[in-house]
């Protein structure tokens, strides 16, 4: 069955409202009710839809990194129904084998009804032959001859410097030409700063960045800002934080609900950040088939904030940033530290803290962990500090946080 046939099943209801670039007020006025909005830019040569499936936190079996594959699969489903046609996995997720889930549950599907994109990883990667050697074990595990989308992953300028030098990028860059891949692009986690020498280095035909409203005047709106100039379509990562603007605490939980009786914190979220005109996907980790629903009812269509609820949203913003939570999104590239603490473990027990104010179940949890593990373990080496996302000083948090609890 090819595309054309696949969607005249119904089978992905693909009622292609095709948005692509187009202004809030038009975005407000398009589309029927329980029709994905879908996005389309020039030189993409796709209807994104605008809601992206990230495979990065798959329901799991146990406490390792293995995914169950019968929820699994009814998450994909379920994805595909309502009309998602994005999929997003990297080598690193779920240690390797969210690739391997994806393989498994789209190629169940017809090859050319979804887009798939994966990414080079670049932290570990020393010269082209590596890298070949990886790309082609990518494309065995997510049983495909080509990527629709690919990046170089979680870039930042010293990681360009030296991918510059060690010839991974010069492989990356032969990709296209042998028709591997049909889009090239690269995430990004590094400091503004670096990002235009990335931008310039070639014509991508798409970045990924972190952008959510809490982060947005802090970095991402001059990210956003210098692809739109470029014209570079953009792909946003954690539009929730890791899951964090979805459990607000609850006085600015509150300040949500009072205005918008039966909206989520969630879906406040992804209404401020992608109605954005130069975005081409939000990518979500729906982990649960709740938050699928959920975000497709979201996303089906995506009516923008108005101008009032933005106001709304800004003010319960500052209610949760006085909270003195940790931005940490639980990413864990921060792990392992050398002497063992449990630094994203830590944060959120922490942040759990911050939001409930339940200081006996804090202090439990705290101590549930191992004695070796907890903040004080931490010699300030400052190893982590390089490697995580959201330039949080991770040893002066720890201190703080130690201080806090056991006080
Ligand atoms: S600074 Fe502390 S938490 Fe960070 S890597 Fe060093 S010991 Fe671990
Ligand atoms: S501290 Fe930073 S690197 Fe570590 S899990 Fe949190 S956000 Fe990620």
């Amino acid at each position: 069955m090819n595309r054309r046939e696949f969607i005249k099943t119904g089978a992905a209801i693909l009622a292609l409202s095709a948005l692509g670039g187009c202004k809030k007020e038009e975005l407000a006025q398009a589309g029927k009710k329980g029709t994905m909005t879908y996005r389309e830019f020039p030189g993409i040569g796709a209807k994104i839809s605008l809601l992206g499936y990230g495979l990065m936190r798959m329901p799991k079996t146990g406490n390792g990194p293995e995914i169950d594959k019968e929820k699994g699969f009814a998450l994909i489903d379920e994805a595909i129904k309502g009309g998602i046609n994005y999929f997003d996995t990297a080598w690193f997720y779920h240690d390797g084998l969210s690739e391997t889930f994806a393989g498994e549950a789209l190629s169940r599907y017809p090859r050319d009804s979804y887009y798939l994109a994966s990414k080079l990883p670049m932290r570990i990667l020393e010269s082209g032959e590596q890298a070949e050697e990886t790309f082609n074990k990518q494309l065995e595990k997510c049983k495909v001859d080509y990527f629709d989308f690919y990046l170089l992953h979680n870039l930042n300028g010293p990681l360009w410097e030296k991918s510059l030098g060690n010839g991974t990028v010069d492989f990356a860059m032969t990709l296209k030409g042998k028709g591997k891949i049909k889009r090239l692009g690269f995430s990004f986690h590094g400091e503004n700063k670096d990002f235009p020498k990335i931008l310039d280095y070639t014509k991508w035909d798409f970045v990924q960045i972190q952008a959510n409203y809490y982060d947005w005047d802090t970095f991402s709106k001059e990210l956003y800002e210098e692809c739109a100039k470029r014209n570079i379509p953009v792909v946003i990562m954690e539009p929730l934080r890791g899951g964090e603007l979805a459990n607000l605490r609850p006085d600015a939980r509150e300040i949500l609900e009072n205005a918008k009786q039966g909206s989520t914190p969630a879906q406040w979220a992804f209404r401020y950040i992608a109605e954005k005109e130069n975005i081409l996907t939000v990518l979500s980790g729906m982990t649960k088939m709740e938050h699928l629903k959920e975000n497709l009812e979201t996303f089906s269509p995506l009516v923008p904030l108005s101008d009032e609820e933005e106001k709304t949203l800004q003010t319960a913003l500052k209610t949760y940033k006085e909270a003195g939570i940790v931005p940490c999104t639980g990413c864990r590239y921060c792990t392992p530290c050398p002497v063992g603490v449990a630094i994203p473990d830590i944060f959120k027990i922490y942040n759990d803290y911050r939001r409930s104010a339940r200081i006996s179940v804090t202090k439990k949890a705290y101590e549930a962990l191992d004695k070796d593990t907890r903040a004080n373990a931490c010699v300030e080496c400052g190893a982590c500090l390089k490697k995580c996302p959201q330039s949080i000083n991770i040893p002066k948090e720890l201190k703080r946080i130690h201080k806090e609890i056991e006080g």
